[in-house]
C-alpha cells in the first residue's frame, strides 16, 4: 500500500509505495520550495497510508 505524504508548508502531495523513494521526494521538495531540510524520520512521522487506485 502506498504512502502519501502532504507538505504542511503549501499543500503539495508526493505518493509512493517505495518508503525510501518518498522520503527522497519530500526531501527533495522541501529542499526545493522551501529551503528546508526534513529528516527521514520527519517524512515517516507525517505520512499517510493511501489505498490503492483510490483516485481523488
Ligand atoms: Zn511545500
Amino acid at each position: 500500500m502506498p504512502n502519501q505524504f502532504e507538505c504542511s508548508e503549501c499543500g503539495f502531495m508526493v505518493r509512493s509505495e517505495n518508503d525510501d523513494e518518498l522520503i527522497e521526494f519530500v526531501q527533495q521538495h522541501a529542499d526545493d520550495a522551501h529551503q528546508m531540510q526534513v529528516a527521514p524520520d520527519d517524512v515517516r512521522a507525517g505520512w499517510e497510508s493511501v489505498e490503492m487506485g483510490a483516485s481523488n
